[in-house]
């Protein structure tokens, strides 16, 4: 059920808070558990080994998180080819082909893989249903790194279905062996919108066994579709190569809010966003730090928004252990300082 309680933590900074401002705050809101699990990969690693340490593609799309990893010694890269022979790679958040792994053995490299449990949970449907020699149809964004990854998987049995636009092209070998799966950080209305359009050409089309689209994604969804109808303006913090974030945009304008924007920094934000408003909305994606929610917070009680009322619809306390191989490095470390 869903609850609302004014929030400690605002930043209070000696101004009067305009009685008739206010501020939603969304939660769940922020990191998720495999972002977590991602950052503190890089972290752990660059501890253990020692800078450099290299990560192929950004851990988790976010400039911030980015920008500070690399302040603390992580180089991002592209490619394996980058990356110096004999080094440790981090595979990022998104998960990776099967061939990323193949270079990165032929390379030599310490490969550390940080993709989400959740990611290869799919790879693992994705592999299931080709050995079985199922149809495909991965609903997803083309180009996305997740989307590469999970088609490197199956490349002959799957295809990539980007909305239900694209439905129309799907063309199949056997009606009656076919299976949708999808990335796990798409809107989640607009997918069950491509499943519909998908069994109308397809009726014998199978669901996957278990929700593709992840519990993050789908509770921070939930919690902005509720605040979005009381909002005149959502300010979701996160970067725009961020699809969950891109998609609370999405979510909050299509349930109601009269302007959302999607901000890096609090310095991003506009003061005409909040002309006329009395009501903002405030979430952030699933590769956001909480302390750039509070920077926009604070930039918010500057403008007179200083009550804050947090919005909750769910709690979160799933974790992930970090990936094996690391954790058997970092148990000999212990073991031989011991
Ligand atoms: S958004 Fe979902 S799938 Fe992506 S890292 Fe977070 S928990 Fe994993």
């Amino acid at each position: 059920m869903a609850a609302r309680a004014a929030w400690a933590g605002a930043t209070y900074d000696g101004r009067v808070s305009d009685p008739r401002k206010r501020v939603l705050l969304a939660k769940p809101r922020g990191y998720c558990a495999g972002v977590d699990r991602a950052v503190q990969t890089v972290e752990e690693a660059l501890k253990l080994y020692g800078a450099p340490v290299y990560v192929r593609k950004q851990i988790v799309h976010n400039k911030h998180v980015v920008n500070t990893l690399e302040g603390l010694g992580a180089i991002f890269v592209e490619e394996n080819e980058e990356v110096p022979e004999g080094s440790t790679v981090v595979f990022s958040a998104h998960g990776v082909a099967p061939e990323v792994h193949e270079q990165a053995k032929a390379r030599n490299l310490k490969a550390i893989d940080a993709t989400c449990p959740l990611v290869t949970k799919v790879h693992h449907e994705a592999k299931r249903f080709a050995k079985d020699d199922y149809d495909i149809l991965l609903i997803g964004h083309e180009g996305h790194e997740e989307v590469i990854g999970t088609s490197g998987e199956a490349p002959a049995h799957i295809q990539l279905v980007d909305g239900p636009d694209s439905v129309d092209s799907v063309v199949v070998r056997d009606p009656s062996k076919v299976v949708w799966l999808s990335q796990t950080t798409l809107s989640v209305d607009e997918t069950m919108e491509t499943v519909a359009r998908l069994k109308t050409r397809l009726p014998l089309l199978q669901s996957p066994p278990s929700d593709d689209i992840c519990y993050a994604t789908s509770n921070r969804q939930h919690v902005v579709k509720e605040i979005a109808p009381e909002c005149d303006v959502v300010i979701v913090v996160g970067s725009t190569n961020s699809s969950n974030s891109v998609r609370l945009v999405e979510v909050a304008l299509s349930a109601g809010a009269r302007a959302g924007h999607l901000v890096d920094y609090a310095s991003e934000i506009q003061d005409e966003w909040l002309e006329g408003a009395t009501t903002v909305g405030v979430s952030s994606g699933a590769s956001v730090p909480e302390d750039l929610v509070m920077e926009v917070l604070g930039h918010l009680a500057t403008r007179g928004f200083g009550e804050v009322t947090e919005f909750t619809t769910a709690e979160e306390r799933l974790t992930f252990s970090l990936p094996q191989e690391l954790r058997r490095d970092m148990k000999k470390a212990q073991a031989a300082k011991a």
